[in-house]
Formats: structure tokens, C-alpha cells, sequence
């Protein structure tokens, strides 16, 4: 017979099969020799009470033979010699998902990435890390994999009704995850372990007859009656295809730039800016777990995280991607503008905790801005005047000047702008700076003078509330790096709800992060999948005839 059954277990307890065997016994009155064997459902950690206990739901197995959970079969036809061809711009989660799905739905997805494959990409990596070399097109957001290769790789996500999350873990799972990211409350993967996942995924497309392309930019679309007929890459080679997905991410501005200036409709949308904040993981798990700072976190526990949000003065001020046992990296993708985010491997060993802290901006904010005297105004709206097309690229070039003053804070090279917490919440320059992870080392600015008032405004109300949430948190041990402007996009390229097509380019399909669709892994990758299924429905008729 099998059973549902919920546990609460302490951290060791649940650490083992055999005591949770023992417990399963216990709660069904039975000697544990009959349990034959347990699937896990669901697992999470309760830290509410002094004693933080982990919460269980599991399938068990009495008396009857147990087997093990296996995954769907996952099956890609050859599509080599399909008609049906479809350029995915972009080899990110939503590009890469995209194109798995295209493959099932028969049709040849042609992948192509202006970065590097993930091995190459690491030594472009290790270089910006090292000397503050930046490559504008491998880096931690462009080369296969997108954003999502060097990521935390988190895996929650709020839009569960936007998509088979499922599908999305069990595909993960397929190609090299761990299991446990299909039972557990917070999956994540880890920086370590993604390289290994994506480089799988790519072979799929190829061995299944699609194609993957790195090293090419897109620079250009050829279009013909309202319809894309090829696109061009900076190598000067020229793809042709059915229907093209566009899954470029958040930090191809210049894609947003070519569709701007090809009077391809696009809109500013609102964003979230502000800044990295990182404490010792030592004080996270104290204030978290309820133990003394120095005293170790039980054995069995991973790393405490936490989220937080406060509306201060009517603006959302919330935590964003947070990451225990992480390093803050640099996430710039253009010289001489500095954006930083946060990973971690998949042990979560490092002794800071790093988050993003981030208020929302919308267009109104910038709008009002430029009308201001005050400072950084003119900056911000430089773009904009420049283009002299309306307001769709505002947000764009509003968190550009954000990123540009943090680069010219810093003093070069990626070295980041940095400020105690407290001295940020007293609005003064720190004299020295606490120990951290940002590899490109940090100098002392006054942030007031690298983001924009409303957001350091906020931001100072929000990290006094969230000291009174979080016992502890407000402390001068704490470290603020900045910016963190990449929070999504500030831009939106529309398509039809129903067929997910621009509304002026019919064989274009605006897809994930980058068009305003996704924030994270999860989402993007479900988005890519939805995109597939909508073109093979949607454009049968039209585009794959022509
Ligand atoms: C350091 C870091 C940590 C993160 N941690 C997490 C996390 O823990 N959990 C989570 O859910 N999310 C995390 N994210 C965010 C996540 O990675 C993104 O939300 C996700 O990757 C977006 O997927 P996407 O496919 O829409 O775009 P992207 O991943 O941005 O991929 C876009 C791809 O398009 C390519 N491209 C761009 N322009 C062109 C062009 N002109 N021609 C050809 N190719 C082009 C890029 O090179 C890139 O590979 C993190 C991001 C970073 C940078």
C-alpha cells in the first residue's frame, strides 16, 4: 500500500533515510521493516519557532514493492530535414527551452548566440574578474546558457500559472540537475553545476538536427512586408527562417536600439534599481535559525536566506534575488557601465549573503526627473533627447546613467562603489569598508552621489524597517555595492496576447526577459516553450509557407 504522509522532522532527522523510515513507521503504527521505500513530495524549512524543524511530504511504500520516481520520457524527433525553420535569437534559458520545444513540435530551431560556448565563456569571465577586462559579448549575461549559465540558479518562480513548471524542473533533471529540485520549496542549482546542465542541452539540439551558432551577433533584420526574411550577424553571415524567436535577455540594449531605429514598436517599461547588500552568512543564520552570531548553524541546515519588502513613501522596496553563501559578481556587459549581481555554488560555502535591494521605478520617476534641475537629470535623459522618438527607450537609458556614474564611482576597472549600511541610512561616506566578495575590489562613495534620490531615499527607509523585521540586520557589518540595475527590463516589445506575435512583424515572437515577459530561469525557460507552442500553432498558416 502507499501513503501520503506529513512529517516535521528535526534538520538531522531529516537528513537520513533511515530515521525518516523510523518516522514513517511511527506515524502509521507499524514496525519499520514494512516501509519498503519513500518518494519525497515536498520539502521545506520551518524556521517560525526557536526550533527550526523541516517540513515533509512524502509518498510512502508498505508492503509492496517500492519503485523509484523516473521522469517523463522525453523524446526529440530528428528535425534536420524539416521545412519548418525557426531562428531563436539568444541561447538563454528561454532560447534554449525554445528551441527543445521546437524540436518536439517538429520543428528545426536554428539557435543563434552572439557569446561563447560556457568553457570559452569562463576564461572571459576569469579575465573580468581578475584584471577588470571586460568582453562586451561574453560575459556573465551573453554566451551559451544567457544569464542564466553563471546565475545562482535559483529555481522559483512566481508565474506558475504562465506555464508547465514542471516540464521546465523534469527537463533540468533530464539533462544533469539534481533530483532534489523537483521536491524542494527553494531549488537551486548553482553556479558549479549550471555549465554542465546547459552544455547537455545543447548537444540535444544538435543531435536532434538543429542548429547552434555561437559567435554571432545579430546586428541586423531584413524585413520585406512586414515580415522578417533574414537576419544579419556581425560576422556578416545572413540566417534565414520561418518565424523568429527573439530571446535576447535584458542586457541586449542594442537589440533595443536596431528595433528603434527600424520603427519596430517598442515601450519603456517599469523596472526595479538599487543596490547589493551583503552581510556575514554567520549573522543571516543567526537572525534566521535563532542562534547566538557565534555560534555554527546546525550541521544539517543549508545557509539561511530571506526575502523582504516595505512600501516606503508609496514605493515598493523589496530583496531580489538572494544569495546565501554567495559572491556579488560583475553583471556589466558594456564598458565602462557597472552593474553587479549575486551567485553562488551549489554548496552555498561562502561566508557572505549577499541580496539584491531594490525599489521600483517607473516612467513617471524619470519624467519627472528630467523636468528637475536636479542632479544626474540631464544625464538620464540624454539618450532619450538624442533619439528624439518618444519615450520607449527612457528607462533604458535612466538605468544606462545610473550604471555609468557607478562605473566613474568606482574608479575604473569594475572596482564598485561601496558604503557601510549604516553610513548609507546616515547618508555619509564610510571611512572603511567591511571585508566582502566582490572580487573587483571596492572603494568608499557616498551612494547619494551613484543613484538617483527617490531610490536612495527609499532605500534608506527600507533598510531601517527591514532592521526592525530582521533583529540584527541593520548593522554596520553589513556592506552596500552598487548598482543593481538589471533587475528585468526596462523596456517591453509588445506582442499579441493570443498568437504571441509582434503586432507589426508577423513572424517575430518576442520572447522572455529581454521583451518584458520573464524575470529568472524558470520563467524565461517556460516562456521559451510558450513562444514554440504558439508559433507552431499560430504560424502554420501564414509563415511557414512563405
Ligand atoms: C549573476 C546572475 C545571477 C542570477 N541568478 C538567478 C537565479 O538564481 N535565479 C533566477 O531565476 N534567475 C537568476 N538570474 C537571472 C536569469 O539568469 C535571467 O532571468 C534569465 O537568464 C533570463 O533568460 P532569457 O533567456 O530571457 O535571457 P538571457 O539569459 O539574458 O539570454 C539572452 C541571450 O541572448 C544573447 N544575445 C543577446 N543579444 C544578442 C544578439 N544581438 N545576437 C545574438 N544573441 C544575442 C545573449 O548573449 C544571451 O545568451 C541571474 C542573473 C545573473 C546575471
Amino acid at each position: 500500500m502507499q501513503h501520503e504522509i506529513l512529517l516535521q522532522l528535526s534538520p538531522k532527522d531529516a537528513a537520513q533515510s533511515a530515521a525518516i523510515t523510523d518516522h514513517i513507521a511511527i506515524a502509521l503504527g507499524i514496525p519499520p521493516s514494512k516501509v519498503t521505500g519513500f518518494h519525497f513530495i515536498k520539502k521545506s524549512i520551518d524556521a517560525r519557532k526557536r526550533s527550526v524543524l523541516i517540513n515533509i511530504k512524502l509518498r510512502a511504500f508498505v508492503d509492496e514493492p517500492f519503485y523509484a520516481t523516473t521522469l517523463p520520457p522525453f523524446e526529440f524527433p530528428d528535425v534536420s530535414r524539416s521545412q519548418k525553420r525557426t531562428l531563436v535569437i539568444g541561447a538563454g534559458p528561454a532560447g534554449l527551452f525554445a528551441a527543445l520545444e521546437l524540436i518536439q513540435l517538429g520543428i528545426k530551431p536554428i539557435v543563434i548566440e552572439r557569446g561563447k560556448d560556457v568553457r570559452e565563456r569562463r576564461r572571459d569571465l576569469a579575465k573580468l574578474n581578475r584584471d577588470g577586462i571586460l568582453n562586451e559579448d561574453s560575459n556573465y549575461c551573453f554566451g551559451e546558457g544567457g544569464a542564466g549559465t553563471y546565475s545562482d540558479g535559483k529555481l522559483y518562480t512566481r508565474s506558475t500559472k504562465r506555464g508547465n513548471v514542471e516540464k521546465v524542473l523534469q527537463l533540468l533533471v533530464h539533462f544533469g540537475a539534481d533530483p532534489a529540485i523537483l521536491y524542494t520549496a527553494h531549488p537551486h542549482i548553482g553556479t558549479n553545476k549550471l555549465p554542465g546542465i546547459i552544455q547537455a542541452i545543447r548537444q540535444q539540439v544538435i543531435d536532434a538536427g538543429g542548429e547552434v551558432h555561437f559567435n554571432e551577433k545579430v546586428i541586423d533584420l531584413n524585413i520585406v512586408n512586414q515580415r522578417i526574411q533574414s537576419v544579419e550577424t556581425a560576422s556578416g553571415k545572413r540566417f534565414d527562417g520561418n518565424n523568429i524567436v527573439l530571446a535576447t535577455g535584458h542586457s541586449a540594449k542594442d537589440i533595443y536600439v536596431l528595433l528603434h531605429k527600424k520603427q519596430i514598436l517598442i515601450e519603456a517599461k517599469p523596472f526595479a534599481l538599487g543596490v547589493r547588500i551583503e552581510h556575514p552568512q554567520s549573522l543571516i543564520d543567526s537572525i534566521q535559525y535563532h542562534c547566538p552570531p557565534t555560534v555554527q548553524r546546525d550541521v544539517f541546515l543549508p545557509p539561511a536566506s530571506y526575502q523582504l519588502v516595505e512600501q516606503v513613501n508609496g514605493r515598493g522596496a523589496f530583496s531580489f534575488c538572494m544569495c546565501p553563501g554567495g559572491i556579488i559578481a560583475t553583471a556589466s556587459t558594456v564598458q565602462k557601465e557597472l552593474v553587479v549581481n549575486g551567485w553562488s555554488p551549489s554548496k552555498r560555502n561562502n561566508p557572505f549573503a549577499n541580496s539584491g535591494m531594490v525599489v521600483q521605478v517607473g516612467l513617471g520617476d524619470v519624467l519627472e526627473g528630467m523636468r528637475d534641475e536636479g542632479k544626474g537629470t540631464r544625464d538620464e535623459g540624454r539618450g532619450t533627447r538624442d533619439e528624439g522618438r518618444g519615450t520607449s527607450l527612457l528607462l533604458h537609458h535612466f538605468q544606462e546613467a545610473v550604471e555609468r556614474r557607478a562605473y566613474e564611482a568606482g574608479g575604473g576597472y569594475f572596482v564598485a562603489p561601496a558604503q557601510r549600511m549604516t553610513d548609507f541610512v546616515k547618508g555619509k561616506s564610510s571611512s572603511t569598508l567591511p571585508d566582502n566578495s566582490y572580487l573587483r575590489g571596492v572603494v568608499p562613495v557616498n551612494m547619494k552621489e551613484v543613484l538617483p534620490d527617490f531610490v536612495f531615499e527609499s532605500l534608506q527607509g527600507a533598510f531601517k524597517a527591514f532592521g526592525k523585521k530582521m533583529k540584527g540586520y541593520f548593522t554596520e557589518e553589513a556592506i552596500i555595492i552598487a548598482p543593481e540595475s538589471r533587475t528585468s527590463s526596462p523596456v517591453r516589445i509588445p506582442r499579441d496576447p493570443e498568437t504571441l506575435q509582434h503586432p507589426q512583424i508577423k513572424n517575430l515572437y518576442p520572447c522572455a526577459e529581454g521583451a518584458g515577459y520573464a524575470g529568472g530561469i524558470v520563467s524565461a525557460a517556460m516562456d521559451g516553450q510558450r513562444v514554440a507552442n504558439h508559433l507552431s500553432i499560430f504560424s502554420a498558416a501564414d509563415n511557414f509557407s512563405k
